[in-house]
């Protein structure tokens, strides 16, 4: 199929595209730059640099689906700036929307997220519970599904969201590289690295086993994996939503632990305030993906997504590194 891909300099979208291009699809990526790298855009995608406001052009190429990875996803940021979030994640979306619609085509697999669910009343989260985001990045990517369902309906358009719990590890040397590096196993292996001297633990009287959060972790692998799946499922007139995560909680002390491990770095940590928001338990129930589309997480084990991350931290900085 032809592809576009927006977001395809960034960690999933990168690692998407290029599995993309080894199942034989003709990939272009649409991407400002504005927080992925260039030089993530696989060997073989086409490479486009803009807006997705600006995917008009592009689309009148003529495309079979596309893949929307474009987005603002910093939760922090996007409670000191939710304008950024609704322009970006939805303003920016709706003109994609529009510019698909223009240019006919009628296929999207969207990155939801875990955080549409806000604070859970249960766990696992299955994708019938209530849709409570607690911050402006969760509740503008939830405004993005509520108008996929709605356009599937009104258009026709074939839709599948894909809801990520907490993606992790690396494919050969994609891996991630943000500015602003927010996320756990990141900034536990920069003190390996020797980048930071030690990690924090955001609280540690969580009512948890050990104190700590508890997550979801998936290999980013795994992540990619679901989405060409999903694109196969794409069925017109039908917006499917899947929950992704791969069913067990690990701590934030786990986390660390397990990286001690695969690093053989003592990797100090300290103990500090809770971070606002963030609620103590978050596990998928991936029951619906795994029944529906026949998705099973093949890497499983917190082990295994901490020594590919590793590698890809320890590889050059550049996503041509398979
Ligand atoms: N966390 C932490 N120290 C860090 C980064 C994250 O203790 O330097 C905790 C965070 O509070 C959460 C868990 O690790 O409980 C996962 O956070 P992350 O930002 O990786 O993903 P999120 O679950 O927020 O999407």
């Amino acid at each position: 199929m032809k592809l576009l891909v927006t977001g395809g300099a960034g960690y999933v979208g990168s690692v998407v595209a290029a599995r993309l291009l080894e199942e034989g699809h003709e990939v272009t990526v649409l991407d400002d730059l504005s927080t992925g790298h260039a030089d993530a855009v696989p060997d073989g995608a086409a490479f486009v640099r803009g807006s997705i406001t600006e995917a008009g052009e592009v689309l009148s190429a003529g495309f079979d689906a596309v893949l929307h990875f474009a987005a603002k996803s910093l939760v922090g940021e996007s409670v000191d700036k939710p304008g950024l979030y609704w322009a970006h994640n939805l303003g920016g979306t709706l003109a994609l929307l529009d510019a698909m619609r223009q240019a006919g085509v009628g296929r999207i697999v969207f990155s939801s997220t875990a955080a549409t669910y806000g604070e859970p009343e249960r766990t696992p989260i299955v994708e019938t519970d209530p849709t409570r985001p607690g911050n402006p990045y969760g509740a503008s990517k939830l405004a993005v599904d509520t108008t996929l369902t709605a356009f599937a309906g009104l258009y026709g358009l074939a839709a599948v969201s894909l809801r990520y719990f907490n993606v992790a590890g690396a494919y050969g040397a994609f891996r991630e590289r943000h500015a602003v590096e927010t996320h756990l196993i990141p900034n536990v292996l920069k003190v390996a690295l020797g980048e930071r001297e030690s990690v924090s633990v955001f609280g540690a009287d969580y009512p948890t086993p050990d104190g700590t959060c508890i997550r979801d972790y998936i290999h980013v692998a795994d992540l990619a994996q679901a989405h060409l799946l999903a694109l196969a499922a794409c069925t017109e007139r039908r917006h499917r939503i899947y929950n992704l995560g791969s069913g067990s909680g690990f701590s934030v002390k786990e986390v660390v632990d397990v990286c001690r491990e695969v690093t053989g770095h003592e990797i100090p940590a300290v103990v500090a305030p809770r971070r606002a928001g963030d609620p103590a338990v978050l596990v998928a129930s991936s029951e619906k993906i795994q029944r529906e589309l026949g998705w099973k997480a093949a890497r499983t084990t917190l082990h295994e997504i901490v020594a590919d991350a590793w590698t890809g931290w320890q590889t050059p900085e550049s996503g041509r590194g398979l």
